[in-house]
């Protein structure tokens, strides 16, 4: 459905249990590890259960774009006649939402598929999203799969689901080109939404095939984006994420930009807390800077991707920005915001990537304040340019780089968390309980815990950052004015 057609979520009977997690992705300029615990979709519908008769049960691979369109698709389906279930549980259909970026992404979509039919051998299976857009005819061949959906059909599944013939003999494939903009949003618990803002890109670097698998740039009007965040804002939700293929690019074709949009989110009121997903960095511009540094709302936490440290593979991967770019960036951030939380995306072993590049990279990084990196292997995708680029790495060389830029990225961590020992700041405590705490996020990111309190759940509180333990998360205590 596109945006002139959106009809408000009725979800107030829902109650959705994120339980998987999203992985990180590079070429979606993929969120945090910690966000990437937040879990998936397998949702739970808690009233009128005893009315629902079919049973669905969602798996989502990928980005948290994929999470927040889970998250629409699977109302469709709890505000007719279904009951929302695990995955891991048996169900009449079983939808995989999949992810394309890596070979291991679209691994997991096959294992996902004999999960199911283990657990229901006479279950529907419906395969949806980026591996259906680009390569829908090994899918199908998949034993028990019946109907596979690309990115723009996927909205329509519960119409799939519900038209699907009895005998089932036939198999439903539709993957046209991807060019609706449909909203959406995730529900966890309570605690935090991914709201879609964005989809597609018009960049095409040359590892990436999510522009094929998501089409071009495309975004609501501020307008109607606004709307949605409302419909956000009316829940007990305490903080948002915005997310997309390329968020920095929202609005062009509406002569609208994604500073507007920030500008607007601003003074929206009941969403205590907003963060930015990952904005390419020639769109993160001062004024977005600027913003965030004088928000309440926005919280001071940067994802960039660098994907690499020299101009040479830069251009190579045909990104649109030398690294002085990003340095620059880094460098406002800190000037303006010293203990802001800043992530980058890197990629090893792209084609060509010699020994003195990956050193240069390693300089790169070491020398600028980066809290730490989401390191990514570079995986040949069918269809880029770069898959046919000559001087591919071996395998051995690629693991050997990521090692030692996932040892970086801990040392980056270290002392990033050093560097806020003693400081005051705000937690949003969220309602999972481990080992008898309760654990939370910091406005700059850091992952707190504290003695398990059930009134803090979606509480936000003045803490004082005391010492990370074992697993770096940070011990707190209260901060008593
Ligand atoms: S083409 Fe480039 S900018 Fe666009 S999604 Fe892929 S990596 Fe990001």
């Amino acid at each position: 459905m596109n945006v002139s057609g959106f009809e408000p979520l009725r979800y107030p009977f829902i109650r959705l249990n994120f339980l998987h997690q999203p992985k990180g992705n590079p070429y979606l300029h993929s969120e945090d590890e910690t966000y990437e615990k937040q879990r998936l979709q397998s949702a739970k519908l808690t009233t009128f259960a005893s009315m629902k008769r079919k049973t669905i049960a969602f798996q989502t691979f990928g980005c948290k774009l994929n999470f927040a369109e889970t998250s629409a698709i699977a109302r469709k389906f709890t505000e007719s006649d279904y009951n929302l279930v695990d995955f891991k549980e048996q169900a009449d259909h079983y939808v995989i939402h999949s992810c394309t970026v890596t070979d291991h992404a679209e691994k997991k979509t096959r294992a996902a598929i004999r999960q199911a039919l283990r657990k229901n051998p006479e279950a529907s299976v419906a395969v949806i999203g980026c591996y259906s857009q680009l390569r829908p005819e090994e899918i199908k061949n998949i034993k028990g799969v019946d109907i596979v959906l690309g990115n723009n059909e996927k909205y329509s599944l519960f119409d799939h689901i519900e038209n699907q013939k009895t005998d089932r003999t036939e198999k439903d494939i539709k993957t046209g080109k991807p060019q609706v903009y449909e909203p959406g949003f995730s529900m966890g618990d309570r605690t935090r939404s991914f709201f879609k803002v964005q989809d597609g890109c018009d960049y095409f670097c040359t590892f990436c095939a999510i522009p094929y698998a998501r089409g071009r740039s495309r975004s609501a009007s501020i307008a109607s984006t606004l709307e949605v965040a409302g419909q956000i804002a009316a829940t007990e939700v305490k903080e948002v994420v915005l997310t997309g293929v390329n968020i920095g690019d929202f609005g062009k074709q509406n002569g609208e930009s994604f500073y507007d949009l920030l500008l607007e989110l601003e003074k929206l009121q009941g969403i205590e807390r907003i963060r930015i997903s990952s904005v390419e960095p020639e769109l993160l511009n001062d004024d977005i800077i600027r913003l965030v540094a004088g928000s309440k709302k926005f919280m001071p936490h940067f994802h960039i991707p660098l994907q690499s440290g020299t101009d040479r593979i830069l251009a190579l991967m045909k990104r649109k920005y030398k690294r002085e770019v990003f340095e620059q960036r880094v460098k406002t951030i800190k000037e303006l915001m010293p203990h802001a939380c800043i992530a980058a995306d890197v990629i090893t072993g792209f084609p060509g990537e010699t020994d003195e590049d990956f050193l240069q990279t390693v300089d790169f990084i070491s020398s600028l304040p980066i809290s730490y990196l989401h390191v990514f292997t570079y995986s040949k995708r069918p269809g880029t340019m770069a898959a046919t680029m000559e001087m591919q790495i071996q395998s051995h060389i690629k693991q050997k780089r990521s090692r030692i830029l996932h040892k970086l990225s801990d040392e980056k961590k270290g002392k990033f968390y050093l560097e806020n020992k003693g400081l005051i700041c705000d937690v949003l405590w969220e309602s999972d309980i481990e080992d008898g705490f309760i654990s939370g996020f910091s406005s700059n990111y850091i992952r707190c815990k504290k003695p398990y309190n059930v009134n803090s759940i979606n509480q936000i509180e003045k803490v004082v950052f005391i010492e990370p333990d074992q697993d770096g998360i940070f011990i707190i205590k209260p901060y008593d004015e």
